[in-house]
């Protein structure tokens, strides 16, 4: 039976696990198992598969892609995740060539360099529209950034799991709130995605606090993260936690409390961010204490019962709408702004009356250059940091249908962005941080060209089409 929500949102996920190595990190709730990548379990379902094939990029891609195609999954269109502690820490020629590894096992081929693996990918049968990376703060400066500009990664992950310094020190995290401001700044200039992880229930918080703290995650507008994962503290064995919650030194929320509390967040994300995910993936075995069942079902019951709804992206994706039965309307086009890390963030949508979301485009306005991209004389820059369209293919009353309605959003999303840019913000070029698959996309259909490893286009010469208001589709 083919599971569709794995495909759902328009990409497939590869996930790709790392060798199993020393994490600079010493967190005390941290899983770490010998022979093991840190922060996994033995058991864990990604864990065994990357074992099984020594670990090695191109193996994993290569099987994870014949699994996913005997299933009946499209495969055509991949977004790369890299698992296991933190990647960026690790020897550097490591990371070239694991990145160059997974584009090779896309490829199908292998390629002499990192630079032959991403130009052959761009015009690839299996190609990477996203590449995510999981990384610490303190892990996310300068030179790192400018690495994952050379992988090719386009979305980061940062563990930022609270926003308190005495947490941080109690639970050993070894990174403060300035490291979480700078590297969510850095990353954002630079036209990465940035998602945080978040971790209710840890050690020195209450439900108040990591609610307070949830509250100023997006009031202050040096955080507003694109994205959250919500990883619920829980007390896995063999851990510095689990000693603490022997000795009754901690105890994590009763699932009742957590539920609340997860509750409560979701109801109060703004709709620019996307929850990904509540919980994380250990297997039962392996947890003391704390919650052991995905909440996701719960917690919508809960919001229900309250009236309360969750206006995250993911939660209003048409992919899902469609395959929880929602009768859907015609898109219309909505513009949010807001500052974040000192610019001004627009979210451009395509929505209908009730908020469900046929695709996005995130654009940054910013009066910073960025080295590679050529800006504006002021230093000004219009980069684009996102640009997504919803289900291409959903199930309908167990039937494949084309969402045929579908056609044409990215480029009305992409027209409306560079009309922004150019009449709004008289930017004389736009430039897009994409996957390395999805270059091509922006070349032929509209004249973008490569410009470091952005791709660019001048707005005073309009390429096939002229900077006016739009016309929505259909
Ligand atoms: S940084 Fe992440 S992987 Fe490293 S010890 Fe801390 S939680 Fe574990
Ligand atoms: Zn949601």
């Amino acid at each position: 039976m083919r599971k569709f929500a794995r495909t759902i949102s328009g990409v497939t996920p590869v996930a790709v696990m790392t060798q199993p190595m020393k994490c600079p990190g010493q967190c005390l709730y941290c899983p770490t198992y010998a022979d093991t990548p840190q922060s996994y379990t033995p058991e864990s379902p990604a864990v065994l598969r990357a074992r099984r094939c020594g670990y090695d990029a191109r193996q994993q891609v290569r099987l994870r892609l014949k699994i996913l195609s005997d299933m009946g999954h499209p495969t055509d269109k991949i977004e790369l995740i890299i698992m296991g502690g933190t990647f960026l820490a690790h020897p550097e020629e490591y990371q070239y060539r694991f990145i160059q590894g997974c584009y090779d096992g896309l490829n199908g081929a292998v390629s002499a360099t990192l630079a032959e693996a991403k130009q052959r990918n761009e015009t690839a049968g299996h190609r990477t529209t996203g590449l995510c990376i999981e990384t610490r703060p303190d892990w996310c400066r300068q030179a790192e950034i400018d690495r994952m500009l050379e992988f090719g990664v386009t979305r980061v992950e940062l563990g930022v799991q609270t926003l308190d310094n005495e947490i941080y020190q109690l639970v050993r995290r070894g990174h403060q709130i300035a490291d979480v401001v700078r590297a969510t700044a850095l990353l954002r200039e630079h036209g990465f995605k940035v998602y945080y992880h978040w971790m209710p229930g840890l050690p020195g918080a209450t439900p108040q606090t990591d609610l307070a703290l949830t509250v100023k995650l997006f009031a202050d507008d040096r955080f507003r993260p694109d994205g959250l994962k919500l990883y619920p503290t829980m007390v896995v064995a063999g851990t510095e936690l689990e000693k603490w919650y022997q000795e009754d030194r901690y105890q994590p929320y009763s699932d009742e409390t957590m539920l609340d509390l997860v509750t409560e967040i979701k109801s109060l994300v703004p709709r620019y961010v996307r929850i990904s995910r509540v919980l994380r993936d250990i297997p039962s075995q392996f947890i003391t204490a704390g919650c052991k069942d995905s909440m996701r079902g719960q917690v919508r019951q809960r919001l229900e019962q309250k009236a309360l709804a969750c206006q995250c992206i993911r939660c209003r994706e048409y992919g899902h709408r469609t395959r929880d039965g929602w009768k859907i309307g015609e898109p219309h086009l909505v513009r949010m702004d807001y500052e974040a890390s000192g610019g001004r963030e627009i979210f451009l949508s395509f929505e209908d009356e009730k908020a469900t979301l046929f695709g996005l485009l995130r654009m940054r306005i910013q009066a910073r250059s960025v080295p590679g991209l050529v800006s504006e004389a002021d230093g000004n820059l219009a980069l684009i940091r996102e640009l997504h369209v919803f289900g291409p293919e959903v199930s309908l009353h167990g039937r494949l249908v084309e969402a045929a309605q579908h056609k044409g959003l990215g480029k009305a999303l992409l027209q409306e962005a560079e009309r922004i840019a150019g009449n709004q913000f008289q930017m004389r070029q736009i430039a897009v941080l994409s996957g390395v698959g999805a270059k091509e996309y922006y070349r032929a259909e509209f004249g973008y060209r490569p410009q470091g490893e952005y791709m660019a286009r001048s707005l005073e010469t309009p390429a096939g089409h002229t900077l006016t208001a739009i016309v929505p589709p259909n």
